[in-house]
């Protein structure tokens, strides 16, 4: 059986996620060893062809777009052939319709809370020579560095000290950083605490791993493991990567199955806009959600859609440059694709951009982000200005000031990291699917975190703010249990208890 087979029956979007697919794994008998030969699994389940018919047949009529939205706030997941015509939309009320659907049903399913986390980079070796990326190998000017044991402690540190408690570690893609020492990276930072500071949450962008390397790195505790394809597009992806292990489109693409497979069932998919059709990389990313969700019975986590800018010697093909417009647009479009999958926005994207398209769907941002290698703690690594950056940030706010702007824009900053660690697995489809989530956890669990944050690193003025929307998303829960409860445990956090949590 190929996997398209498997996934076609739900590439409608239809009716998701039952054991059959589960069981059809099974009858497949794929093991550790039968992974390191070519097996079922290494086959593509993207069809160029099959994407570009959706799009080319979408109308995008005004009836059939307002029937798309109302299908998704009715919390239904959409089909390709709905995703196409809403992403061919071009009649401008009609994309503010979208962007209105995709704000409203955000508000349903994740709130207002805005879970907050920070890019640490471990290191730079890499042994592809992706034509984008100041780590490239042929980027011969790029200062090539890994932090050592004490620069990482430093650094989370350093992290801490600001009031950070979610980290993603970023990684080059090269044989010294194989699982053992992803593991030991993720198992140091758990160890460091600073004051109250602590990392309660880490995830991992790093390259794809054997069956074995999934299962060791999961052991070390890790949230997510993120693996980005860049672009769904199999010609544009051999443009883009000509040397390495990454140039096996295949081979990446079907990584993530390996992590099921392993046992890592939280995983993070991702494509670079800017390097194919950007209607073509949202339609492969729901295919992607629907094969994962297909096989597994878990789609992804979370969803990423970094936009590439002109960076040195790489200039965007302007016929993929993505404009701020339509990038509003996708994330809309990403929102009521999948509405139970957590989109990341990133410091890729300037304030205002960020401010903007944080009402359409994003549910997770970056925040006080340094991309260059060691610099959350500059004394003690030398300041190297040039090419130890993959790539250039444009939001440099500090946690504060971008904490600062979230409270006066009416959210609510969180660091909740509870549903992992209390085994709420599959946080994201019970969110969806479990009626009053938000309210009993997601809630609760921002006011006691923005609560720590308040009372261990912020200034006396976004305390008072913080304290004032604290109040405020108490009394909206409209429950005098729940609050009596929550006051309760914010009197112990006064007190100086730490990480309570729902
Ligand atoms: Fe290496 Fe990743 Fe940069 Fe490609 S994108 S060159 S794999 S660090
Ligand atoms: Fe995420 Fe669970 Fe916390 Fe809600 S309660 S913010 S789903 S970790």
């Amino acid at each position: 059986m190929r996997l398209t087979q498997v996934c076609k029956q739900h590439q409608k979007g239809k009716k998701p996620y039952n054991q059959n697919h589960s069981r059809n794994w099974e009858k497949m008998k794929f093991t550790p060893e039968t992974y390191q030969i070519a097996d079922e699994r290494q086959k593509t389940f993207i069809d160029p062809k099959e994407i570009w018919d959706y799009l080319h047949a979408a109308k995008s009529s005004p009836e059939r777009v307002r029937a798309i939205i109302r299908k998704s706030l009715d919390k239904n997941r959409l089909n390709l052939a709905e995703v196409a015509e809403l992403a061919n939309t071009k009649d401008p009320e009609l994309i503010e319709e979208i962007k209105q659907g995709a704000r409203l049903l955000k508000k349903k399913v994740y709130g207002n809370r805005i879970v907050l986390f920070a890019p640490l980079y471990v290191g730079n070796l890499c042994t592809n020579n992706c034509s984008y990326c100041g780590f490239r190998t042929s980027n011969k000017q790029a200062v090539r560095k890994t932090l050592d044991q004490q620069e990482l402690i430093e650094n989370v540190e350093a992290l801490e000290e600001n009031g950070q408690k979610r980290l993603i570690l970023v990684y080059g893609e090269h044989p010294k950083y194989n699982a053992d020492y992803i593991a030991e990276t993720v198992r140091t930072v758990y160890q460091v605490k600073k004051g109250n500071g602590e990392i309660r949450r880490v995830n991992i962008n790093a390259a794809p791993l054997n069956m074995e390397g999934f299962r060791k790195v999961a052991e070390s505790g890790i949230g997510t493991y993120q693996i980005f394809q860049e672009t769904y597009h199999p010609e544009a992806y051999a443009h883009y990567h000509q040397a390495g292990k990454k140039r096996d489109y295949d081979h990446r693409l079907v990584a993530l199955d390996v992590a099921q497979e392993a046992g890592l069932d939280d995983v993070g998919i991702g494509a670079l806009f800017g390097l194919y059709d950007w209607r073509f990389e949202v339609m492969a990313l729901v295919r992607h959600t629907n094969h994962l969700e297909a096989c597994y019975n878990v789609g992804p986590h979370t969803i990423s859609f970094p936009r590439i800018t002109d960076v040195d010697d790489f200039k965007v093909d302007p016929k993929y440059q993505v404009n701020d417009d339509d990038f509003t647009l996708l994330v809309a479009v990403l929102r009521l694709a999948v509405p139970y999958t957590g989109l990341i926005l990133t410091a890729r994207e300037p304030q205002a951009i960020r401010k903007e398209v944080l009402q359409f769907g994003c549910s997770q941002i970056d925040a006080g982000t340094k991309i260059e290698l060691g610099a959350y703690a500059e004394d003690v690594v030398e300041k190297q200005n040039v090419n130890k950056e993959q790539f250039t940030i444009n939001d440099e706010r500090s946690l504060a000031e971008v904490i600062d702007e979230l409270i006066d824009d009416e959210y609510l900053p969180s660091f909740c990291t509870a549903c992992y660690r209390l085994g709420r697995t599959g946080e994201h489809f019970m969110e969806f699917s479990v009626p009053g989530f938000i309210k009993r956890y997601c809630t609760p669990n921002a006011i006691l975190t923005l609560a720590e944050y308040i009372m261990d690193y912020a200034s006396p003025e976004i305390a008072e703010k913080g304290w004032r929307v604290i109040d405020k998303n108490i009394t909206q829960l409209n429950d005098e249990k729940q609050e009596e409860n929550i006051r309760k445990r914010l009197d112990k956090i006064r007190a100086g208890e730490r990480d309570l949590y729902y």
